[in-house]
């Protein structure tokens, strides 16, 4: 029902250079706490469809041209990027940015939000921390020299340090051993778990997101063709056959 979802994204269509119609009409909800997968293959939409609810297809020339998105009950369909970050929405983007330069803990540093005390922040390091040994071990290498696994630990650890209510995370598997993806999803369900975090991943491997999810939603060209519980999707045939390599 509407009333316990954090965000409910409705008929949404994205445009881009006025051209390019990237989602026709998708529309999503994230219960509150819950955990949601987007499926789907390369260039079904479902970047396109994270970038619509945090804000950042302006910068790519994009703009929802029709629909509505509502956050914990607010229409934040035409509102500014960092607005959105303020309301508790979250999105890392694909390819694990972090300041190659600077420390595991200088990235969480700069990534907390203004304003923040530096004993909230030393509060909010610990308990990443402590969801993450790894990056605590590594805390004062520098952040280019981590492993691939490592650095997209360390951006869901700057994510979290805003606190967020809604972490979007776009495609956090890629190029990772499935032993690493299978600890980082791990860590996120306990996450999920003990902070009523809700979070929204998009995933092109399927077989890792069911694992986690509650449910799903399967995106091609640019639609919602198929949504239901991690089961239901799990034991569908198409699914089977197309996203999960069995058959
Ligand atoms: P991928 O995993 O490859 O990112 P995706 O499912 O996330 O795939 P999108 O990146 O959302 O798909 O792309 C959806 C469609 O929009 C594609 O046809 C893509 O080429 C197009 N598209 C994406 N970004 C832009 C852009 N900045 N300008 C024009 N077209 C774009």
């Amino acid at each position: 029902a509407q009333g316990q979802s954090i965000l409910s994204m409705n008929s949404i269509e994205v445009l881009y250079d006025n051209v390019m119609l990237a989602i026709k009409g998708v529309s999503v909800q994230v219960p509150k706490g819950g955990m949601v997968a987007l499926l789907g293959s390369n260039g079904a939409g479902k970047s396109t469809t994270l970038k619509a609810i945090s804000g950042l297809l302006k910068a790519e020339r994009g703009h929802i041209s029709r629909g509505e998105i509502k956050f914990d009950g607010t229409d934040i369909t035409e509102m500014l990027a960092q607005k959105r970050v303020e309301m508790g929405i979250c999105h890392v983007i694909e390819g694990r940015r972090v300041f190659e330069h600077l420390t595991p803990d200088e990235n969480l540093t700069a990534a907390a939000p203004m304003g923040m005390s530096r004993s909230e922040l030393s509060v909010q390091k610990d308990k990443i921390y402590d969801y993450f040994p790894r990056l605590a071990e590594r805390r004062n290498s520098q952040a280019g020299y981590l492993s691939g696994g490592e650095q997209q630990m360390l951006a869901i650890g700057r994510a979290l340090v805003t606190q967020p209510s809604l972490l979007m995370l776009d495609e956090p598997s890629l190029g990772l051993a499935p032993f690493l993806v299978a600890e980082i999803f791990g860590i996120l369900q306990k996450i999920n778990r003990e902070e009523g975090l809700s979070v929204l991943l998009v995933e092109q491997n399927a077989l890792a997101a069911l694992e986690i999810v509650s449910e799903g939603y399967l995106i091609e060209n640019g639609r919602v063709v198929m949504h239901g519980t991690a089961e239901a999707l799990k034991s569908n045939s198409d699914i089977q056959e197309f996203y999960l390599g069995g058959g």
